[in-house]
């Protein structure tokens, strides 16, 4: 039995890589689903197996009544979850795994104490500091995911709670958990662990609120990163090589992850660890002027007479589910003989990929859908850009005005371009709360009301210029 487990795991495990690797592509994406979805199918049977032939009658009973009950909310949530409300799903997820390897440390360490366990020596030391390690870890994820939940659902303000003294404040955390985990491995005491724990909770609660929120889609790369470190801390402690494996694939894509986006938005990756960026002392420039707008008939003929033109999505397309009727202005376009690109930014939407997501599954075909850096140094040749929905990615703050909490960002530089459309239903701030002052440049017009009405809206006014010209 225990070879075939084995042999199961390894396979899961090589699947789940060749996932991972499947998924770095836009082509291969789907397959890259495929592969995890058989790993994990392998892996959840082999290790029903195992558990099944060891738990006894009632052991077997609660096994059946957790994985019906969690299959049953699982298909539940994913069913009804709009593409919107992904990034606060996933944070949650990553709360349950927090608390999960928070509940196992717990366990391992009670088990000892009930003598269910029996170690001595030296394992029993490495033993109560996987608990200590596996309980931290799961702990700072379970509430730093339930603060990023509440912000990204708009349950709680986005804004960073900056206590004084905040970087002291998790260092100070930091040490006493280093302190605690030390006493605990020479002398085991459920208090110390009820500390350690507490400690654990709060810095976890405190990282997170006190990030703001054009810096959240750092964070939730860093909880899944966090998430598999601590899926890995329970795997030592149920002595699971899968899960160790996984938890380590999981927290080092997700750290991988993190540094990118830190790249893209000109963060330092120790800060974000730290958490202690998200806050600016100084004030954001007060943004005023007059705007212009346009209507649906008048972005038509701006658009008849371009050679060239970018579409820059953001969050709004995807609130408006805007993106077929984007795809299909797309291939008017192109069969007029214009040249149509996409730029989309790192951070755009709620989710890495977001926008990618979006587009692909409205069939826009991947070779025009571009990276920022890779449309950056088109957009001064470009005739017009359509910003559909997005806000803080295109915001000329983030380079011009060094109060901004944004500056430093790296944004799309569409005001570049010869004519620039804004999408949006209002005057009002993206994410991060920043004015935008893109809205009042001279070669700016604003196009009000939901993205995707408005777009149908060119898409009939572009169709009826063709048959009158
Ligand atoms: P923003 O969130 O900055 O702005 C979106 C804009 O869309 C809003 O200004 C809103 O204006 C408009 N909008 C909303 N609904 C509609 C609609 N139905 N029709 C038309 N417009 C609409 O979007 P960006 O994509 O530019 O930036 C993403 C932000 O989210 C960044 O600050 C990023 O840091 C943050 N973030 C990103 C994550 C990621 O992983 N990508 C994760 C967490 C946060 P109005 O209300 O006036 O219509």
């Amino acid at each position: 039995m225990q070879t075939w487990t084995t042999a199961a795991y390894l396979i899961a495990a090589i699947l789940f890589v060749t996932s991972l690797a499947g998924l770095s592509k836009h082509e291969t994406a789907k397959s890259g689903v495929l592969f995890g979805i058989a790993g994990m199918t392998i892996a959840l049977v082999a290790t029903a197996v195992v558990a099944l032939g060891a738990a006894s009658g009632l052991g077997v009973a609660l096994l059946i009544v957790a994985v019906v009950v969690g299959a049953a909310i699982g298909l539940w949530r994913a069913r009804v979850v709009e593409m919107t409300g992904m990034p606060e799903l996933i944070a949650l997820m990553h709360s349950f795994v927090g608390l999960a390897a928070v509940l196992v440390g717990w366990n391992g360490f009670l088990e000892v104490e009930a003598g269910h366990l029996v170690l001595e020596g030296s394992l029993l030391s490495i033993h109560h500091a996987e608990v200590a390690v596996g309980v931290f870890i799961g702990a700072v994820t379970f509430t730093g995911s339930v603060v990023a939940y509440l912000k990204l659902s708009a349950k709680i303000k986005s804004a960073p709670l900056t206590l004084p003294g905040k970087n002291a404040l998790n260092l100070g955390a930091l040490l006493v958990f280093a302190v605690l985990t030390v006493y605990f491995v020479i002398a085991p005491q459920v208090w110390i662990l009820a500390v350690l724990t507490v400690v654990a909770l709060l810095l976890g609660l405190h990282l997170v609120a006190s990030i703001g929120g054009g810096d959240m889609p750092v964070v939730v790369s860093m909880l899944n990163s966090y998430s598999g470190w601590a899926a890995a801390a329970a795997g030592f402690l149920l002595g699971n090589d899968l899960l160790i494996i996984t938890g380590a694939l999981v927290g080092s894509s997700g750290a991988y992850l993190s540094y990118i986006m830190c790249k893209a938005m000109n963060r330092s990756f120790i800060s974000v660890i730290a958490g202690g960026f998200g806050a600016t002392s100084s004030a954001a420039a007060d943004v005023e002027g007059e705007h212009r707008e346009i209507d649906a008939d008048g972005v038509a003929e701006l658009l008849a007479n371009a050679d060239s033109v970018v579409i820059t999505p953001g969050y709004g397309m995807a609130v408006a589910q805007a993106q077929y009727p984007v795809a299909e202005l797309t291939r008017t376009l192109r069969d007029a003989g214009v040249e149509v690109r996409f730029g989309v930014h790192p951070v755009a939407g709620r989710l890495p990929g977001h926008m990618n997501v979006l587009l692909a599954e409205a069939q826009v075909p991947y070779d025009i859908v571009l990276e920022m850096d890779e449309i950056n140094d088109d957009l001064a040749e470009t005739d017009v850009v359509l910003v559909i929905g997005a806000n803080d990615t295109v915001n000329p703050a983030a380079s011009e005005d060094p109060g901004s909490p944004i500056a430093g960002m790296p944004v799309l530089r569409v005001w570049e371009a010869k004519d620039v459309i804004v999408f949006k239903r209002s005057m009002a701030p993206g994410y991060a709360g920043v004015q935008n002052p893109l809205f009042f440049r001279e070669n700016t017009q604003m196009l009000f009301g939901d993205a995707k009405e408005r777009v149908q809206d060119i898409l009939a006014a572009t169709k009826s210029l063709a048959k009158s010209g």
